[in-house]
């Protein structure tokens, strides 16, 4: 499994726990009821970028933390 780097922009980010639901073994929310990422490696990349997908506000950004390349969005 590759190495990813998953940032949650708090700028937007709304807390409605849609991604802390899909893959609750690298999200969690701050004492702001925001999401942060705890484990990178807490799901499977797919489960990872799905949640990315279906965050309401596109906050969740996903790169390979080796290459670079932008993953999500
Ligand atoms: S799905 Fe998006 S808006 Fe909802 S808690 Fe996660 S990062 Fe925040």
């Amino acid at each position: 499994m590759r190495r990813l780097t998953i940032t949650v922009d708090h700028q937007r980010c709304v807390g409605n726990a849609q991604c802390l639901n899909l893959a609750p073994g690298v999200f969690r929310h701050n004492d702001a009821v925001q999401s942060e990422v705890f484990d990178p490696t807490g799901a499977p990349e797919a489960v990872i970028l799905k949640a990315a997908r279906f965050c309401p506000t596109s906050a969740i950004r996903v790169v390979d933390a080796t290459t670079g390349d932008v993953l999500f969005p």
